[in-house]
Parts: C-alpha cells; structure tokens; sequence
C-alpha cells in the first residue's frame, strides 16, 4: 500500500492549495458546536475533535433545497426553470469514517434503480472525499457493531491517520490518487507508520464491547405487531432530533412556495418520527401512534434498507444517542428487538409442543 506523509505544520498550505480551484467542505465551529460548511480560509478547518453534531449529509443532500422556480404570467403558462445542479469540484475534507461510509447508503438510495436523483449525484460525482482516521472513538461510537471501525477507509478517497506531527496519508481509490498527485507528498517513513499504528491501538482500546448486528432482520421479521414498540417508544418526544442528525436519514417532504409573481419547488428534509409524516389528505394515519413510527424506524434501517440497497440505514455514529433529550439509545433498541424475538419464539415453540 503507497503510505504517503503530510506534515502538520504543512496542513494550511495543502488546504490552501485545495482552495484554490474547488471547494472545501470541512467541520468548522458554528453556534459554539461543530458543523460541516465551506470554509473561505484554511484556519476555519478543524481538525481535532471527536465527531461533529451533524453529519456530512447536508454537503450532499442539502436540509432545504430549491428544484424549480417559476415566474407567473397572466397570459400564457408559467415560466419553470429547473435549478441549476451543484457541480462545483469540492474536497470533503475530515470526515469521520462513518460519515464517509454512510455515503454508500445514499449512493444505493439516490443513485440506483429507476428513479436516479441528479441534485445528489451531480454534487457526489463532483466531491472527493478525504477523511480522518478516528483516534478518540466516543462511548457512543459503535460502528465496529457493524464490522466497521474508526479506521476503516471504507466510502472514503482519502483516508488521513493521525501520527503526532504527521498525518499518514492513505490514498483509498483513483480518484483520491489524482487529487494526491497535485501534491508532492513525501512517501511515509517507518516511525510515522509505527506511530500512526499505535494511536491507532489506543482508539481499539476505547471502543465497547462488539454486540454483532447480524440475524437482527430475522429478529425484525416476526415483530411487526409486538408490544416491545410501544415500550421503546414510550418515552419518545418524537422532536425528530435522531433523524435529522442522522447521516442514513433521508426522507424528504416536496412544497411548493407560491409567492404574488413566482414560486418556487422545495425539498426539505422530513422525519419519521413526526405525528404528520404519514397523514393522509383524509385524515388518516396509517402510523398513528409513537409505537407505529418507531417501529418503522427500525424497520427502515435494520430490515427493508438490507433488503432493497444491501446495506443497514445505521453506521453506528452515535449521534442519536449523544443528542436525544431522553436518552433514548439506539443499541438498547436493537437489544429489546433481539429479546422480544427470543420470547416470541420461546413462545411458539411452547404452543406446539404444548409445554
Ligand atoms: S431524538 Fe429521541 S425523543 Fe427525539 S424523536 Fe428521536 S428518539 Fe424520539
Ligand atoms: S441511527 Fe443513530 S447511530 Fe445509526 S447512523 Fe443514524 S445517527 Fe448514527
């Protein structure tokens, strides 16, 4: 593997050599958190941290985007003019491996099967992505659940390890080579890799104990009218916090804005968790209840996105956990799911064997 080397002290003169023909994408501090936004000059990276509160998704999918815009005219029809697609050449500059693995989900999403949307993809297609090996995992970090971890290079360009006053830097796929190659990068030396692998060593350490994901979709299929939903969901605010910083999220609601002399088509990012999401125009609510929308939540992510993308709607980031008001985490989600499965069977195997 080509193991190159950036020096710390040479960090602002790459990003600043980045700057000067794309965009630069990177976690910057907003609102006294961190967020991931264009920056202007290389000082408004930051690079240090653990995860930001948000994830990347927003740089791709934005939370509200315009897709038409239109004049109206008294005598004749409407004047439509569809929003010019974002192909601006941007580098995602330190996103965590998560983040960059959650990408994958997306792609499947926006960029498979019949209905290919060109808002996500132009943007995608334009967007080299250099990430940043994660050495202080959270407590809440459990993307090594799903046989990640917070060095793998999976979704990523560009995977950056930290070495003291160095990065290693891992070229991942050919368009992380051709950015690489306007650089003159030194080859990495033994003691950087040595020292890259042993911060690498400390993060494994703090990681949590692995609780495997697989058989959870077997656990899932048999739980569609269980109690153990309304016991999840009992204490559930349905604020749509988790969803929104989620970086697998993605519904979206469509509306118009009409204005006196034009309007606009938005799309805004919506969530399942919301009593309105699913309302019809009579009224009706095939999810009427808490129960009813976490259970979809978990459906989503651990039994029909498997199904129709081949990935889990979860990396494991933490971020719901982290931010839900009440405490609600995702990981005892899937332990309850696990357990009602394990009673239910226990269960049928009692009625047939009548026992
Ligand atoms: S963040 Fe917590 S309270 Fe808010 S909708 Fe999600 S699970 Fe419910
Ligand atoms: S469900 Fe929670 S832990 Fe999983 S990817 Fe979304 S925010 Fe991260």
């Amino acid at each position: 593997m080509e193991l190159l080397t950036l020096q710390k002290a040479e960090l602002a003169t790459f990003i600043a050599t980045l700057l000067e023909e794309r965009r630069v994408v990177a976690p910057v501090r907003r609102d006294g958190d961190l967020a991931f936004a264009a920056i202007a000059t290389p000082d408004e990276a930051v690079l240090r941290y653990p995860n930001t509160r948000a994830s990347v998704k927003a740089a791709f999918f934005p939370q509200v985007e315009c897709m038409v815009r239109y004049e109206r005219a008294l005598d004749r029809y409407n004047e439509a003019t569809s929003t010019p697609l974002d192909t601006t050449p941007t580098v995602l500059l330190g996103a965590r491996p998560c983040d960059a693995r959650s990408l994958l989900l997306l792609d499947g999403v926006f960029g498979q099967g019949q209905y290919l949307d060109p808002y996500y993809l132009a943007r995608r297609e334009n967007t080299v992505i250099v990430s940043l090996a994660c050495d202080r995992p959270r407590q809440t970090c459990f993307c090594h659940w799903f046989g990640s971890g917070p060095y793998d290079a999976t979704g990523s360009d560009v995977l950056l390890r930290d070495a003291g006053d160095a990065y290693v830097v891992e070229p991942v796929t050919d368009r992380g080579r051709a950015l690489l190659a306007e650089f003159s990068l030194a080859p990495a030396g033994d003691a950087t890799v040595a020292r890259a692998e042993e911060i690498e060593e400390q993060a494994a350490a703090r990681l949590t104990p692995v609780e495997p994901v697989e058989g959870i979709q077997d656990a899932l299929d048999g739980l569609f009218d269980s109690p153990v939903w309304g016991e999840v969901a009992e204490k559930c605010l349905a604020c749509g916090t988790c969803t929104y910083l989620c970086p697998e999220c993605h519904c979206f609601n469509i509306e118009d804005r009409v204005l006196p002399a034009s309007g606009e088509r938005v799309r805004a990012w919506d969530s399942c968790m919301y009593p309105g999401f699913t309302v019809h125009a009579s009224g009706h609510n095939p999810r009427p209840d808490q129960a009813a929308r976490w259970r979809q939540r978990a459906m989503h992510k651990f039994d029909y996105l498997p199904r129709n993308v081949g990935l889990y709607g979860c990396v494991g980031c933490g971020r719901c956990v982290q931010a839900c008001p009440v405490g609600l985490d995702i990981r005892a989600v899937l332990r309850s799911v696990r357990q009602a499965a394990a009673e239910a069977e226990a269960a049928a195997v009692a009625e047939n064997t009548g026992e």
